[in-house]
């Protein structure tokens, strides 16, 4: 399980690796030495397009491993966002194509060539080659392990190098040299999607694998060894005057893999917009130059900034910079954050989500994965912005509690099995079909309305083991047999609810116990019968936490997976395994004195006996705070104090006592739920006060909060 890390130093490589590239195209050096230029930018600049293809390996092709059901989305929503950039640049690039008359007597078969390898200006070859890599990978990933692939890449690499760097050596071979020859009419190179690509996108993703233990020192002498044995193959391959093109260097991928582990490991400074930036610096680059010559050629300074040759670099290096930033800044403008604090709001601790996965996940036999319950906007955090936390974590199942709550869920691009673990009415039956969600069974006599919809709908067929609220009777073969039969359901799995399984005391034990049994003696009884078991589930947080070694093939956890179990005991006692997610915080509106005798609020339920100060604060019953903490029955925290809730809570507003706490202000934070210094108030505490469980504080926070992950 991958948790979000920084890594500072691919960040400022992404903007180096963009420079080189611009050093490619303009060759900085060559009106001081040809030999300089050679070694500059066709060997060491040679590092950055292997460095972007292995980005691409380690936070895409990853995923493909990941979950065989999720790879197709990611594959899809990769190559989306990469046609979408190539798209734009196609349109930007043919304008300068046909000024420079690139495009001239073009056959739809030059056509074909040109966007599925060459590109429609001679950079963006990259978009096409990461499209046509990325693809073939997930291809053979269906049925290949990453081993295999890998070693096919690097055959294909082989293939590609013979074509390239070493191109001389078989250029007059009889058979070889005459099939290159033909291939060139389909490319124009070798380092293309098919040879170049793969093996460096690969190679990203095993980086994301080895975290190698070598010390820092070690990798920069691996990097320093390596690219000398590059240098020296390329100058080499260049006396010999071999190279037909010099993309692809033997020693290239060496070099790569210390350089890239070098660069997981560094860590200079934080740049987030380095991805973007470089992305558009690599689309623009061309442009500039044209820019470049058309500007110094109309200002008579083309001595000065075309023909040298340093300076020209710079030139260009700096408009596309400037270019791109002014780019990244319209589109961060346009697409600005929201401030998320301004009234009342939640606050998520992505660490303690992570923690509570890995403890959860810990504690489940190891094929057992985790199907969290994001049910009632997950607990009241927020359904998409957990979800997709998740995702990013390698979470791949999810269940909530009705098709509304799905189908939110997958146009919000979350991705991996979304079962409804409710009830769906008919007339929505198309939206299962449409967002492919996946149904519980709720008896029989469902199956049969399910199965007659007449498109096939995958589901997971619920047993009633005791709970006796949905599920078909465990006891009732022959029905379940029918549902097994019927054509038009695909049954993806199989689960019960465990009733009793939060209480330890023996009548509990003994009827979990019998629960369990009833699910797996149909579980076999079915097989023995000769059906296909598909994947089987039955625990919830305490059936985790209770009866771990009960895991199958999913977890539904719910409550503990937001670091609380529904009553205060249970959460104390698991504490130190789970931390809470969830903070709910609102500002102070207003603060004010109060007299003797005045009230304050509705009804005069409350009348201050000496001189107070009060503050009214920015939430209220509408926002989940139980109306039953009116009159002093609850408290939040300011300034790291206690403050008791006077008066009745109103629908959107609340009033607290401040009397006793100095420097109350208008705008101050106030927190509900969490941390506020030394003080805590838990969810589980509200829970206790008000009569209820965590999970039902939780849940009734309402839709009008912000919701912020950090
Ligand atoms: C809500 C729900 C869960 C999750 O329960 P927690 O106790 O919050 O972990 C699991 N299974 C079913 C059927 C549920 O309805």
């Amino acid at each position: 399980m991958r948790t979000k890390q920084n890594y500072g130093g691919l960040d400022v490589f992404r903007l180096l690796a963009a420079i080189l590239v611009i050093a490619i195209h303009t060759s900085p050096l060559i009106s001081i030495s040809m030999d300089g230029d050679f070694f500059f930018t066709r060997i060491l600049a040679r590092v950055a397009v292997p460095f972007f293809f292995m980005v691409t390996g380690q936070f895409v092709i990853t995923k493909f491993f990941l979950s065989k059901e999720s790879a197709k989305d990611e594959l899809l929503s990769y190559l989306k966002k990469v046609c979408i950039l190539y798209g734009i640049a196609i349109l930007i690039y043919i304008p300068i194509g046909i000024y420079a008359g690139h495009y001239q007597k073009l056959s739809l078969y030059d056509i074909v060539r040109i966007f599925l390898f060459d590109g429609t200006f001679y950079h963006l070859w990259y978009f096409p080659a990461s499209l046509i890599g990325t693809t073939l990978i997930y291809v053979l990933s269906r049925f290949m392990s990453l081993q295999k692939i890998t070693i096919i890449a690097g055959l294909l690499y082989c293939i590609g190098l013979l074509g390239d760097s070493y191109f001389g050596f078989i250029q007059n071979a009889p058979v070889i040299g005459s099939i290159y020859n033909w291939a060139f009419q389909i490319f124009s190179y070798t380092r293309n999607g098919l040879f170049m690509a793969p093996i460096f996108l690969l190679l990203g993703t095993w980086m994301s694998k080895i975290k190698w233990r070598f010390k820092k020192n070690t990798l920069v002498i691996g990097v320093t060894i390596t690219f000398l044995g590059m240098t020296a193959e390329g100058f080499l391959l260049h006396s010999m005057n071999v190279q037909r093109h010099d993309s692809m260097y033997l020693m290239l991928i060496p070099t790569m893999v210390f350089l890239y582990q070098l660069l997981m490991r560094c860590n200079p400074i934080k740049l987030p917009g380095a991805r973007l930036l470089s992305t558009w610096v690599y689309v623009l680059h061309p442009a500039m130059i044209v820019v470049t010559r058309i500007m110094s050629k109309s200002l008579n300074l083309s001595k000065l900034l075309v023909e040298n040759s340093m300076i020209h670099f710079l030139v260009v290096v700096v408009l596309s910079l400037l270019s791109s930033f002014i780019l990244v800044m319209v589109i961060g403008y346009s697409n600005k954050k929201q401030f998320l604090r301004g009234r009342a709001w939640i606050e998520l601790n992505r660490n303690a989500l992570v923690k509570n996965v890995k403890f959860l996940q810990s504690q489940l036999p190891k094929d057992c994965i985790l199907m969290p319950a994001v049910k009632a906007n997950a607990y009241g955090h927020g359904a998409v912005i957990i979800s997709k936390e998740l995702n990013a974590i390698g979470v791949r199942a999810f269940c909530v509690a009705s098709v509304t709550e799905g189908v939110a869920l997958r146009k919000s691009g979350v991705k991996g099995a979304i079962l409804i673990l409710g009830y769906t009415h008919p007339k929505q039956f198309y939206l299962l079909w449409r967002y492919h969600l996946l149904q519980t069974v709720v008896d029989y006599e469902y199956a049969v309305i399910l199965n007659q919809y007449g498109k096939k709908l995958h589901v997971h067929l619920g047993v009633d083991t005791g709970m006796h609220r949905l599920g078909e009777r465990s006891e009732n073969i022959d029905r379940l047999c029918m549902i097994f039969e019927m054509p038009n359901l695909v049954i993806d799995g199989m689960f019960t609810h465990l009733s009793a399984a939060d209480c330890m005391e023996p009548k509990d034990q003994i009827f979990t116990k019998r629960q369990v049994d009833n699910f797996y003696q149909l579980v076999e009884s079915l097989r023995d019968i000769g059906y296909t078991i598909p994947k089987l589930h039955l625990q919830s947080s305490y059936g985790v936490l209770n009866y771990p070694q009960i895991g199958n093939d999913y977890a539904r956890v719910g409550i503990a997976l937001y670091g609380m179990l529904s009553t205060k005991e249970d959460t104390e006692s698991w504490a130190d395994s789970l931390s809470p997610v969830l903070s709910l915080k609102a500002r102070v509106a207003s603060v004010r004195k109060l007299y003797p005798n005045e009230s304050a609020g509705y009804g005069m339920a409350f009348i201050a006996e000496r001189e107070m100060i009060i503050a009214t604060i920015t939430i209220g019953y509408a926002d989940g705070l139980p109306r039953s903490l009116s009159n002093g029955a609850g408290e939040v925290l300011i300034n790291g104090k206690r403050a008791p809730i006077i008066g009745r809570i109103c629908m959107d507003l609340a009033m607290i006592d401040v009397s006793r706490i100095s420097h109350v202000k208008e705008g101050d934070t106030v927190v509900i739920i969490g941390k506020c210094e030394n003080e805590v108030i838990s969810a589980a505490q509200l829970a206790e006060q008000t009569g209820t469980i965590t999970n039902e504080i939780l849940s009734r926070l309402g839709d009008r909060l912000d919701r912020v992950m950090q």
